[in-house]
């Protein structure tokens, strides 16, 4: 498996252009992955109805860019993603989406088609290790291939979501709870995405790192961070192994990564990528803020040899608990609807509010990612308070 990652430098969204026909240069050029005639998804990280600024999607100038490599091709580029869990995957819902995050505009400027095709096809994958079938949304089944066109951001469940968590936006809105419902564990949840990816397989993955998230993202409550770079791969894993190097999160965590190794998976750490156009210790980003929730991964290293044996006691005191902010709250539902567990309901007193059950609750974070007014916020548990761990990020 080619296990290259080839890297520019891009200081901004104006030189999106000229960086990405270098990225393609680099890597053999646009008609090694594209051909005349052909059908290209570009899928890029919509998540949410969000403003190009929030980093909270694939910025639209990188969508253009690399519409505009396809289109030059001869090949037709298809703008597609299903939004987050919670959001219905209908006309609706995309018109807002590709009006807020300027993928109108990266349409119009490019040539680029947006996809408005909401149906989704059944398809089987006997070759997954743990998911053998997936409902996908028609555009990917459709087309004759598929480019990653992902962000940099961190995230409160899985650390980071890079090249290959981007393959979960083909999953329609509403089936995506049903993953977390039955996928609870951080590692289990990792190893159905490595086998979406395999599934999906896009030709190539390019990362818009030009501003990434940091803190706790995926979604509005994450922090835009200059990171100024481009870069690409045809190995989705080996992309977000650089990631993580460069955003300081270690190996251990990172779920994918984990799950990688124990599938025996190359590569699975960066000494088996082979790095093009830079030198590891020079794009590293110092102090970038992770996810507060990474430290329920290695919490049990925190523990004292009498404190031990309770941890597997303790799973719900050891973990963040999501909490919705009354004045902030819209009473918009989209934490409700995305909550595989139904832990979440609208409260009809005085002042409509969402309210969590925290014994329904399984932390699977999609109600802090979904909201759109940052109204779910993480606190810390009594055991995260009473061994200090956490409280650097909070006043970060
Ligand atoms: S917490 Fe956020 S997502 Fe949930 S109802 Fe309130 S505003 Fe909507
Ligand atoms: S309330 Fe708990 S289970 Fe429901 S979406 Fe939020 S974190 Fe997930």
């Amino acid at each position: 498996m080619d296990c290259r990652v080839y890297i520019v430098s891009c200081p901004d969204y104006d030189h999106a252009d000229e960086k990405m026909q270098l990225l393609f240069s680099m890597m053999g050029g646009i008609d090694r992955f594209v051909k005349a005639g052909e059908k290209i998804v570009l899928k890029a990280n919509l998540l949410q109805a969000a403003i190009p600024d929030q980093a909270v999607t694939t910025h639209p100038r990188i969508v253009a860019a690399a519409a505009r490599m396809v289109k030059g091709e001869g090949a037709l580029p298809i703008i597609a993603d299903s939004p987050g869990a919670g959001y219905k995957y209908n006309s609706k819902t995309l018109n807002t989406l590709y009006r807020k995050s300027g993928m109108l505009e990266a349409a119009e400027a490019s040539g680029a088609e947006l996809n408005f095709d909401t149906t989704c096809v059944a398809v089987s994958f006997p070759r997954g290790k743990l998911i053998k079938h997936f409902e996908v949304i028609n555009p990917v089944t459709t087309a004759d291939g598929v480019l990653g066109l992902c962000k940099l951001k961190t995230h409160t469940l899985m650390s980071i979501t890079g090249a290959v968590k981007n393959n979960f936006g083909v999953i329609p809105g509403l089936s995506k709870p049903g993953y977390h419902a039955k996928l609870h564990d951080k590692a289990q949840f990792a190893d159905m995405l490595l086998d979406l990816a395999e599934y999906v397989s896009p030709r190539l993955s390019i990362m818009d790192a030009v501003v990434g998230m940091e803190g706790d993202g995926p979604g509005v409550a994450g922090f835009p961070r200059h990171v100024g770079l481009l870069l690409g791969s045809v190995n989705p894993l080996a992309l977000d192994i650089v990631a993580s190097e460069i955003i300081g999160l270690r190996r251990e965590q990172n779920p994918l990564l984990i799950a990688a190794a124990k599938r025996g998976i190359t590569p699975s750490c960066i000494e088996e990528v082979e790095l093009v156009g830079a030198e590891i210790s020079k794009i590293r980003v110092p102090g970038y803020r992770l996810p507060a929730t990474i430290e329920e991964l290695g919490i049990r290293e925190h523990l004292t040899w009498w404190q031990k044996p309770l941890g597997p006691y303790l799973k719900d005191w050891l973990s963040q608990a999501p909490r919705v902010r009354g004045k902030k709250c819209v009473a918009c539902g989209i934490c409700r609807d995305s909550c595989p567990a139904g832990a979440i309901t609208i409260l009809d007193t005085k002042r409509r509010a969402a309210f969590i059950d925290d014994k329904q609750c399984i932390r699977c974070y999609c109600c802090h990612e979904l909201c759109p007014e940052g109204a779910v916020e993480l606190r810390r548990s009594l055991m995260h308070r009473l061994l200090g761990i956490g409280a650097g990020e909070r006043s970060a």
